[in-house]
């Protein structure tokens, strides 16, 4: 099912989420799926569980593109990150028609959940690292408007 998705400066956007408890309810379940559904139906990389108006530690990434089945991360963390950055042109879903180069570090390692409450942890990189950082960043209430550097559009939409 798709979800609406929330618009800054909607307040859940800057509320810190709660952690996942397990064994996740049905509901939590259906919410992992309608996020995927979300992502996919809106054509973006990354999804965020207050994005959806839901105040949890959860993310969903669809990077089909590079060859990799969109996934759910629970409770996602990131351990270690690079001292190299780099910048890329991000966008947000819920900030429609704003862009600009965030920098952030090149790669980091993250600890996640998955569906059954397993934890993980996994070094990643490059787009993937960009879109995970940008998830982390909204399940802990901060936006790409607090990191853009330089935009690219929309600067005049954010006050
Ligand atoms: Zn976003």
């Amino acid at each position: 099912m798709n979800l609406h998705i929330v618009l800054y400066p909607n307040k859940v956007l800057r509320t810190k989420t709660k952690k996942v408890k397990f064994p996740l309810t049905n509901q939590e379940r259906k919410l992992i799926k309608d996020m995927l559904d979300t992502v996919k139906h809106a054509d973006g990389v990354g999804l965020a569980a207050p994005q959806v108006n839901q105040s949890l530690a959860l993310i969903v990434v669809n990077l089909e593109s590079m060859g990799l089945k969109p996934f759910v991360l629970i409770n996602p963390e990131i351990i270690k990150a690079s001292k190299k950055k780099n910048e890329m042109d991000e966008g947000c879903l819920s900030i429609p028609g704003v862009f600009g180069f965030v920098p952030r570090p090149e790669e980091i390692e993250f600890e996640a959940q998955d569906v059954d409450g397993n934890k993980f942890r996994a070094k990643v990189d490059g787009m993937l690292a960009k879109v995970i950082q940008h998830e982390i960043d909204h399940i802990n209430g901060v936006l790409i408007i607090d990191r853009i550097k330089k935009y690219t559009q929309g600067k005049e939409l954010v006050k």
